[in-house]
């Protein structure tokens, strides 16, 4: 079937959660703000207008990703006002000269942001501007003056919040790609037969229930086929479950191969199958079934040495404005025991006199 599988809709989820993002802004824009109005109170006025300035930044951050749903952009803005708040931070010194103890932040935020691997590097970049500043000759540029130990142990100790953040971001991401193969495989079960990969009862009732909403609105036609194997019980006993399992799954392709890209065949039970065939009467439907019944008068399957044939009798039934699904279902059941009953290999309801 054309329609995304329910699968599809994980390759969506991000490894970012852009929420959180939007509460770094928040969170940068409060905290800038007491903090700039702080600086006002203790008359540091440069100090004041910087914080102000970035809270300003955090605020259009914010912005951008609420209005415009951009989360690269107002990721980049958020984390590179933070770096230019930490880099006037440790050129003024900041209040009392404890401006740099803030730059700790910058590691966690830049690999929870950017990932591991750009996150990284963008602290590669931090730290070498953060180093040019502090180590920059006071004959240059005056800036604030740190002790050579302080400077040291700050690059030391900053490195290793670096590392334990990347550590943490990686096993992180390790947890989050475990926990969507395992949300994979558990929808993978829940929607599809494990042996035959085709779609199981349940997805079969989704699909059924989908196409059936379709047809009211559209007026289409909608025609299934219940197909089962005869004499499945002999093949066992004959050949051994596992060849009974090799039968399963080469039908399956064959009837996948044998039908159009708006088709379903579903594994409905056992050895039974249950096509779904949208924009098809049930004369068509017939055309189709005996089209699979001629494949098999000459498909031999192959397990270990052993050659095996079988034969399928099949039931058709079209879907009307005023029948369920269950009686839709039902009587291409009772055709499906007619064909049983007549011989097995048989496809009913007969459309030989219809012209
Ligand atoms: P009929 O022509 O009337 O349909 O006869 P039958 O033998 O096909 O039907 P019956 O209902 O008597 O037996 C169905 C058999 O299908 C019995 C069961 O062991 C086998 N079967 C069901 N599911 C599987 C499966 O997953 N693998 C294998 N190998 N056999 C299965
Ligand atoms: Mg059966
Ligand atoms: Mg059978």
């Amino acid at each position: 079937m054309t329609e995304p599988s329910p699968i599809d809709s994980n390759e969506n989820i991000q490894l970012k959660q852009p929420h959180v993002v939007s509460v770094f802004a928040l969170v940068g824009m409060t905290i800038t703000a007491i903090m700039g109005i702080v600086a006002l109170f203790n008359q540091n006025l440069i100090l004041g207008s910087g914080l102000f300035f970035a809270s300003l930044t955090y605020f259009i951050g914010y912005y951008a990703h609420k209005k415009f749903n951009n989360v690269a952009l107002s990721s980049a803005i958020i984390l590179y006002s933070l770096y230019l708040l930490m880099f006037y931070l440790v050129f003024s010194g900041g209040v009392g000269n404890t401006g740099p103890l803030w730059i700790y932040i910058v590691a966690p935020v830049s690999v929870f942001i950017h990932g591991l691997k750009r996150g990284l590097i963008d602290i590669a970049v931090f730290i070498t501007v953060i180093s040019c500043i502090m180590f920059i000759p006071d004959e240059l540029i005056v800036h604030a003056q740190y002790s050579t130990e302080f400077k040291l142990r700050l690059l030391y100790s900053f490195l290793t919040v670096t590392f334990l953040s990347s550590l943490y971001e990686y096993s992180r991401g390790q947890s989050f790609k475990h926990i969507l193969e395992l949300s994979k495989k558990y929808q993978q079960l829940a929607h599809f037969d494990p042996l035959t990969q085709l779609s199981n009862r349940r997805d079969a009732l989704r699909i059924l229930k989908r196409e059936q909403a379709r047809i009211a609105r559209s007026n289409e036609s909608l025609s299934i086929i219940i197909c089962d194997i005869d004499h499945f019980k002999k093949v066992n006993d004959r050949y051994g479950h596992n060849a009974g399992d090799a039968v399963l799954r080469e039908l399956a392709k064959l009837f996948t191969d044998s039908i159009r890209e708006q088709d379903c065949v579903a594994r409905w039970g056992g050895e039974e199958f249950l096509f779904i065939l949208p924009q098809t009467l049930a004369v068509n439907a017939n055309i189709i079934a005996e089209k699979i019944q001629n494949q098999l008068k000459h498909y031999v399957i192959s397990y270990e040495d052993k050659s095996i044939k079988v034969t399928v009798s099949m039931g058709i039934s079209q879907f009307t404005a005023e029948q369920s699904i269950d009686e839709v279902i039902n009587r291409a059941d009772k055709f499906l025991y007619q064909a049983k009953d007549s011989g097995r290999n048989q496809i009913f309801p007969k459309f030989e006199n219809i012209t």
